[in-house]
C-alpha cells in the first residue's frame, strides 16, 4: 500500500489513510501496523509481534477502532477547515483514548547516556490510537489551525499542515498533483496558442 506522508502531522497523515487514489488505505490490521511503522508510531519489532499477540477478533476490533477514531478526526478536520473549533464529541472521544492510555516517564540509558523518555504504559496495537490522540490533541494546543488545508488539486482531498515559509503550499505533493496541475496548464496554455493561431 502506498501511504502518503505529507500531512506534516500524525494525526493528518492517518487521516490521508482514508483515501489514496481513491483505494482505502486501511483493509486488514497488518495495513494498520504497516502505516504506524512508516509513521513512526511503532518500531519493527511491535509490528512483528503483535499480529502474534493479538486475536483474530481482537485485530478486527482494532481496525474497527482506528476507522471509527479516523472518521471523528476528519470530522474534526472538516471543523478546523471551516474556522470552527473541533466538536465537544471529538475532544470527549480524544480524550477517553487519553486517558485509557495514560504516559510515565522512565530513565533509560543509551550508549552509556541517561536521559528520560515519555512512554505509554501499556503498549499494544491500542497504543497506536492513542498515539494518533496524543498528536491531534498537541496540534489542537499548538498549531496555527488555520493553516490546515486541503490540497487543490480536484479531486484530491489529501490534507496538509502548511509549514511552508509564506504559507503558500498547495498541493498535497509537487510529484502526485503539483506536476499534474502544471501539466495541465501548460497544455491549456498550448491550446489556447494554438487556437489563437488557427
Ligand atoms: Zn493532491
Amino acid at each position: 500500500m502506498d501511504f502518503q506522508f505529507i500531512g506534516n502531522s500524525v494525526w493528518i497523515d492517518f487521516v490521508n489513510t482514508r483515501v489514496s487514489h481513491d483505494e482505502e488505505c486501511l483493509t486488514t490490521f497488518e495495513d494498520l501496523l504497516a502505516w504506524a511503522l512508516e509513521a513512526g508510531v511503532i518500531d519493527l519489532g511491535t509490528k512483528r509481534s503483535l499480529p502474534k499477540s493479538v486475536s483474530r477478533t481482537e485485530q478486527k476490533r482494532i481496525l474497527r477502532d482506528a476507522r471509527a477514531l479516523r472518521t471523528t478526526l476528519v470530522g474534526a478536520a472538516k471543523q478546523m477547515l471551516d474556522g470552527a473549533r473541533p466538536r465537544p464529541s471529538t475532544i470527549s472521544r480524544v480524550n477517553g483514548l487519553l486517558r485509557d492510555h495514560p504516559r510515565i516517564i522512565q530513565l533509560r540509558k543509551r550508549s552509556g547516556e541517561w536521559s528520560s523518555q515519555s512512554e505509554l504504559v501499556s503498549s499494544g496495537a491500542d497504543g497506536i490510537l492513542a498515539a494518533i490522540a496524543e498528536d491531534f490533541a498537541s496540534f489542537v494546543v499548538e498549531a496555527e489551525t488555520s493553516l490546515l488545508r486541503v490540497c487543490q488539486k480536484d479531486p484530491c482531498e489529501l490534507l496538509f499542515y502548511d509549514t511552508s515559509r509564506n504559507h503558500a503550499r498547495r498541493w498535497c505533493s509537487m510529484q502526485i498533483c503539483g506536476n499534474r496541475t502544471k501539466v495541465a496548464r501548460h497544455r491549456a496554455r498550448q491550446s489556447e496558442h494554438a487556437e489563437a493561431y488557427a
